[in-house]
């Protein structure tokens, strides 16, 4: 017998233990060749005073094994405690979250028989950098960060996978008709990527009408790929329309390592109880077993699955009077599973794996070394947090300031011009922006001038909260227009 692979695996809070102890349980039954490390994360670690919820000893093991298979944690609620997902993700550059959502019509009920969805989602940017700011009493900010490798990075991901797993079509979700440059930069990358794969279809979605149609029609989707926010959202919504969120596994993938999970939370109301259904983490686990090359292991559990949930025996989540045959616990519902190792579906579709790694990460292309574009520094927006009066009073004062080669052009609240020409009828928080351009058409303007603008804004008493700088790129505009500029 070849050498046992190592892995990391965490029991986590709520209904974690109980669902890593069915699946840990399936898994020795079915001959997995593991030697695992196990880690304590998750609620203790936090309460325990460490406000990351993972000790400096976990990090070791995963960088020792490279391979985690995690049961869900509770965030504690309250301020202080960062998402331990976000920062175990980030951290260890898991880039890529892959959600298979697939309905087992008519084993468990839902009103979409023939779905058969992966999400791709990206796992690392978007506003999940989590970059934050209270800046006036009225106003808080989150910044959305999308980069262009990032963004690269996970198309490239998803046309890979697609060709790997004989998928036929690649969708795009973004909200690009508002967010033109951060969507628009991830809905450009994909269409350059796309046009490489040729053998596989692409089209690109607004997201919100690709979220109602994807609720309505899933069958018209095969792979998706979309930014963080989005795909943290859709793929709840797709695996629970598939028949539950409590039957999706999903891996995090990354150049060197890979997190397998449910794509539940830690369900606390269920824990304790022998509830739960472990099936989320079970195909994450087997999920796992393809990465790590065990491919015979995992057809035999997905395969026993797969049978367990066409002979009706569902734990409480899933079962149905006069559809289900059985109700069980997390206990049974593992042991029923033990039971049918070795047999096959005989409705649904028997599972095959290829023996390359279906989720594994992807070669990116070296990009040909490009010139960098011309950066041109052309203005400031200067933000203020200011109470005192209408939009016409403070454009009056703050116009006073234009001088040393820049000038005042518009003023923003919340993103609506309000200065020159603003409407009476707009709301105005107490959050403005200042848009200082060069006052002679077609020249750039300098850091010293920018900052003896600031001292200016100083000097009259303005609480300026944050400068944004306006950069042309090659002679292309690098920040957007307000409403109404
Ligand atoms: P949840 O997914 O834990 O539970 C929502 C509901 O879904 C539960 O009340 C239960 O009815 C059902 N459910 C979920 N998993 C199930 C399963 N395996 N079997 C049967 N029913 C199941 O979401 P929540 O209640 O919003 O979050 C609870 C906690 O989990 C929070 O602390 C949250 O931060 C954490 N969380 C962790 C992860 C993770 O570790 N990956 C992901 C999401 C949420």
């Amino acid at each position: 017998m070849s050498k046992p692979v190592p892995i990391t695996v965490a029991h986590g809070d709520g209904i974690g233990p109980e669902i890593m102890a069915a699946t840990l349980h399936i898994l020795k039954e079915a001959g997995a060749n593991l030697e695992i490390e196990t880690i304590d994360i998750g609620e203790k670690v936090y309460l325990a005073g460490n406000s990351s919820g993972i000790e400096p000893s976990a990090w070791e093991s995963l960088r020792r094994t490279k391979v985690f298979l995690k049961a869900p944690i509770t965030t504690p609620q309250g301020g202080g405690y960062k998402s331990l997902n976000v920062t175990i993700r980030k951290t260890l550059g898991l880039y890529a979250n892959v959600r298979p959502c697939v309905s087992y019509h008519p084993f468990v009920e839902t009103k979409h028989p023939v779905m058969n969805v992966v999400i791709v989602r990206e796992n690392e940017e978007d506003l999940y950098a989590g970059i934050e700011h209270r800046q006036t009493e009225q106003v808080m900010q989150c910044l959305k960060l999308i980069s262009r490798p990032g963004s690269e990075k996970i198309v490239r991901y998803a046309f890979e996978y697609a060709r790997r797993n004989n998928r036929k079509q690649v969708t795009c979700f973004t909200k690009d008709n508002i967010m033109k440059l951060t969507d628009g930069l991830f809905h450009k990358v994909f269409d350059e990527i796309a046009a490489e794969y040729s053998d596989i279809q692409n089209e690109h979605w607004i997201v919100d009408i690709g979220a109602a149609k994807l609720a309505d029609t899933p069958e018209a989707f095969d792979v998706i790929v979309m930014p963080n926010l989005y795909g943290d959202v859709l793929s709840d919504v797709a695996a629970q329309i598939a028949g539950s969120v409590g039957l999706a596994g999903s891996a995090n993938i990354g150049e060197n390592m890979a997190m397998f999970e449910a794509i539940h939370g830690s369900a606390p109301r269920r824990a304790r109880q022998n509830l739960a259904n472990p099936s989320g983490l079970l195909l994450g686990t087997v999920m796992m077993l393809v990465h790590i090359g065990e491919t015979d292991v995992a057809e035999r559990v997905h395969n026993a699955w797969l049978r367990t949930i066409e002979d009706g025996i569902h734990t409480y989540d899933i079962y149905e009077e006069g559809k289900s045959k059985q109700k069980v616990g997390t206990k049974e519902f593992a042991e029923a599973v033990v039971q049918r190792l070795g047999q096959m579906p005989q409705t649904l579709k028997t599972v095959k794996y290829k023996s390359t790694a279906e989720t594994a990460p992807v070669a990116q292309a070296a990009r040909p070394p490009q010139a960098r574009a011309k950066k041109e520094l052309v203005g400031v927006d200067v933000f203020l947090d200011w109470t005192r009066g209408t939009a016409n009073d403070l454009g009056g004062s703050i116009s006073q300031l234009s001088g040393d080669g820049t000038k005042l052009t518009m003023m923003s609240n919340r993103g609506v011009k309000v200065w020159p020409g603003g409407h009476a009828e707009t709301f105005c928080s107490d959050h403005w922006r200042c848009r200082f351009l060069s006052d002679t058409d077609g020249n750039g303007v300098s850091h010293p001038q920018i900052i003896s603008l600031l001292k200016r804004f100083a000097d009259a008493g303005f609480d300026f909260i944050k400068t944004e700088n306006l950069y042309n790129f090659d002679g292309e505009r690098g920040y957007s227009l307000d409403q109404g500029e």
